[in-house]
């Protein structure tokens, strides 16, 4: 056997059965490029690569240097480029066009209290154009669905045949640096005019760009007085945008701003469950509570996750469960929750059953303080990094055999107890969106 295959050997009992044969097994090792400073490894693709470059590389290296006793360079490269490109296209049909996402419909909207005002907006002003709001701000935080609702009106009014231009403020700002230089600014200005709707995304790109708002206003003039719809989307309320010139923000106003929030965790199944319907991914109704849980309100790391679990399952030809999503979600979330501190999760608990934080941590026997301080403790667990020797002191409980038995003892309430099992969701939620 070769040396490379010796060390993945090792690295088997250093690691779960379950991490080797999903990742390490297709590791092959290159005996004759490799050198006594340099370990050569093929990944099949470029997802196993980049996953066990960031998880298993240095843990590889330290047992070549325990087994050889020199410093060994790991290097992991792709198979074959076939591969490769299998990879490059799900990435590029995953960032699109800036022309029209066909899949951007009402049908596809998820609708819930977070997004239910800004959605009856739309589709009202997609059933009466230039009648009822124009134009229509619709603003809030990225990945809320302010696109998608945006183009599912411009797919209705496509499919009515109108004319309809969607650009983002970015892709306007340069369309207009262009004509400008061209000293082609009649071609730009009849090409918005020209239209029966105008849709501009993410408008705050526009501040402090005088000239293009000079413009601007008068295509907006030109395109109301026609009684042409227009719809815009920003981060913020026209107010708030900043760099705006007045009579810009306050014709933003004019007709209605309807803000997205934050969905709740129903309307985040919801979506997941569409999304795994148009991308053929099968979920199990565990893996898609977990997942809304775990995932921020960004809706947009949800598709992330999707399709990284549908592009694992079809590469490497296993099935998706839970523990997978788990692996798949860890990465995901330690980018995400560097700033959530268990602090931060124990306040967010005592407030939500109203008792203070120090009794969470205090050594409070009563079945109240007992009921938050498990709630911590597992939520903590399972968002933040930290050992369970660091929870134990956190916690004030004795060492980590304490906090494990405890995480059992949550573990089999989760099972057996509906209310327990939904208060954590619930918990979990509320710490993930406001983070
Ligand atoms: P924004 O423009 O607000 O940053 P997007 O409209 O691009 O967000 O939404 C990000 C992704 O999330 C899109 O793929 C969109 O389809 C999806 N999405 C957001 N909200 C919903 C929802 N309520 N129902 C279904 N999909 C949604
Ligand atoms: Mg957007």
């Amino acid at each position: 056997m070769n040396i490379g295959q010796e060390i993945l050997d090792k690295l088997k009992d250093e690691i779960t059965e379950v991490e080797y044969n999903r990742y390490i097994k297709y590791l092959s090792y290159d005996s004759k490029k490799s050198t006594s400073d340099l370990a050569l490894f093929y990944a099949p693709n470029a997802l196993v690569l980049n996953w066990i470059k960031s998880k298993y590389a240095k843990k590889i290296a330290h047992l070549f240097e325990v087994k050889s006793g020199n410093k060994v360079t790991v290097q992991i490269v792709l198979k074959n480029t076939t591969e490769k490109r299998k990879t490059k296209k799900i990435i590029e049909a995953k960032q699109g066009s800036s022309l029209l996402n066909p899949t951007h419909t009402f049908d596809n909207f998820m609708v819930g209290g977070s997004n239910q005002f800004a959605y009856a907006a739309v589709k009202s002003v997609s059933e009466n154009a230039g009648k009822v709001y124009n134009p229509l701000f619709i603003y809030g935080g990225v990945g809320l669905g302010k696109t998608h609702l945006m183009q599912a009106a411009g797919n209705v009014f496509q499919n009515q045949g109108k004319v309809v231009i969607y650009t983002t403020s970015e892709q306007l700002l340069n369309d207009f640096i262009r004509h400008l230089r061209n000293h082609s600014m009649e071609r730009f200005q009849e090409k918005y005019r020209k239209c029966d709707v105008l849709l501009i995304d993410d408008i705050q790109f526009l501040s402090n760009k005088d000239s293009i708002q000079e413009e601007f206003f008068h295509t907006f003039e030109a395109l109301r007085g026609a009684g042409k719809q227009i719809i815009l989307t920003a981060d913020k309320h026209p107010k708030k945008i900043g760099g705006l010139e007045a009579r810009l923000q306050s014709r933003f106003e004019w007709g209605l701003v309807a803000d997205i929030q934050p969905p709740e965790l129903e309307t985040k199944i919801a979506i997941i469950e569409k999304k795994c319907e148009i991308n053929k991914v099968k979920l199990s109704r565990d893996i898609v509570n977990y997942i809304a849980t775990v995932i921020d309100s960004n809706v947009r790391e949800i598709e992330g996750i999707l399709s990284k679990l549908h592009a694992y399952s079809q590469l490497m030809h296993i099935d998706i469960d839970l523990e997978f999503t788990k692996n798949i979600l860890k990465d995901q979330m330690n980018e995400n929750r560097e700033n959530l501190t268990m602090d931060k999760i124990t306040q967010v608990v005592a407030k939500d059953l109203n008792i203070k934080p120090s009794e969470i941590r205090s050594k409070g026997r009563s079945k109240n303080i007992v009921y938050a301080r498990r709630i911590s403790i597992y939520i903590c667990r399972e968002l933040t990094q930290n050992t369970m020797p660091q929870l134990a002191q956190y916690f004030g409980m004795k060492d980590h055999t304490a906090i494990s038995h405890t995480i059992k003892k949550i573990n089999d309430l989760i099972q057996n107890d509906e209310d327990f099992r939904v208060k954590i969701e619930e918990l979990t939620n509320k710490i993930t969106s406001s983070s």
